[in-house]
């Protein structure tokens, strides 16, 4: 009889998971306590790449990822959500500088795609930046990197047959007996028994390794996404300059972040999050002066996200040891890593051993 696996979290994750798990003739019910796409995968900034990935095994799972989406789309006719226009970066002054050179060093020498560019090319990939907001040189091209649509995919890889689905039910316990789990117990009640269990709670994935009595550190880290309203901008790719990332976000839409406005969110003593608009403003005025057009734009939402990373700052992946029907699929850069390292993780939750791809990402190194 076909095995019976409950995947808990619908993000990335749960739905590459899932969708990897049907594919290869599981029973799976997804659970989610909220809606799908509703938790990290919902608020990220999700460029898929392995710009500085280390160590290596790290940087070859991202590789393989990348490689992954790029079949994935290709596979599926009508996909929307993967967009490969490579991304430019360059630095604000020497010293950063120096660093992106020992990266694209580093990146090269593994053999991953990376060149310089100077102004003149770099304008020809992206003619409405400001020429005089690029250096003259030095301008950082890795032509395969990209950028998903997490909620598109993940609509796409639940709809699948095979897939049963469960919103708005938090998982609140397991049923453990001789070094496995038997069943997952839900809010509403209802107890899903299971052959397989597999942890894609993203930020919450600790509490759901607690209910199996396993103790996942995590360092989770709030980030801040700027959604515009849609303008008549041509953003071709993934932008990194000094004070300001940004992308294309569907129907004209372009998404701005930056790692100095994540210091701007306070978090009110009843959880609740915000962002100091003064900071928000400074990123949208940093868009402004690399793309003069962005100035037509305005705010259209404001949204933090939670990353999931654990203790050590690398994926957990595949099996507990100690409850070897007890899976791990999570991360941060989840919107690179899902695709692959999700079918992976579905594979040993149906008794492959992945442990040549999987063995730098097990829960037990911690
Ligand atoms: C600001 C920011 C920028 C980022 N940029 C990038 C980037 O450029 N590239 C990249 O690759 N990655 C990036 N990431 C990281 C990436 O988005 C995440 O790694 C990925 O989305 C995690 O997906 P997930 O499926 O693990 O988690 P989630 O999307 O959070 O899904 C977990 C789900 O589990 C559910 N859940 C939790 N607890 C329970 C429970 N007890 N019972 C049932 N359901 C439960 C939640 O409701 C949620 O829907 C970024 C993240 C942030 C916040």
């Amino acid at each position: 009889m076909a095995a019976q696996v409950v995947v808990v979290g619908a993000g990335v994750y749960g739905a590459a998971v899932a969708s990897e798990l049907a594919r290869r003739g599981a029973r799976v019910t997804v659970v989610d306590s909220g809606a799908p796409a509703g938790g990290t995968s919902g608020a990220t900034f999700s460029w898929t790449n392995s710009n500085g990935k280390e160590p290596r095994p790290y940087h070859d799972l991202s590789v393989a990822a990348m490689e992954a989406h790029r079949k994935l789309a290709a596979a599926v006719p009508g996909s929307d959500w993967y967009h490969e226009g490579g991304n430019l970066e360059w630095a604000a002054d020497a010293a950063e500088l120096e660093q992106l050179r020992r990266k694209v060093e580093s990146v090269t020498g593994y053999g991953y795609g990376a060149r310089w560019l100077t102004r003149a090319e770099a304008l020809r990939l992206e003619p409405d930046v400001n020429p005089d907001a690029l250096p003259g040189d030095g301008i950082a091209y890795f032509p395969d990197e990209g950028w998903i649509e997490p909620a598109r995919m993940i609509g796409h890889l639940l709809a699948g047959p095979g897939v049963d689905r469960v919103w708005n039910d938090a998982v609140t316990g397991l049923d453990v007996a001789g070094s496995r789990v038997r069943a997952v117990r839900l809010a509403s009640g209802r107890a899903l028994p299971a052959d397989a269990v597999v942890n894609c709670a993203g930020p919450e994935a600790a509490g759901v390794a607690a209910l199996a009595g396993l103790d996942l550190p995590m360092r989770n880290t709030r980030g801040v996404l700027i959604h515009t309203s849609p303008v008549a901008v041509a953003v071709g790719r993934v932008i990194h300059a000094p004070h300001v990332h940004l992308r294309p976000d569907g129907a004209g839409r372009l998404l701005l972040h930056t790692h100095e406005v994540d210091g701007a969110v306070r978090v009110s003593d009843s959880g609740e999050t915000s962002v100091d608009a003064a900071a928000v403003d400074e990123v949208v005025t940093a868009g402004r002066a690399l793309y003069p057009g962005l100035a037509a734009a305005s705010v259209e939402s404001v949204r933090v996200g939670v990353r999931p990373i654990p203790g050590d700052g690398l994926p957990v992946l595949g099996r507990a040891e100690r409850l070897p029907n007890f899976h791990f699929a999570v991360s941060h850069s989840g919107a690179t890593l899902s695709v692959h390292a999700g079918a992976l993780v579905a594979a040993e939750a149906l008794g492959e051993d992945h442990s040549a791809e999987l063995s730098a990402f097990r829960f037990e190194r911690f």
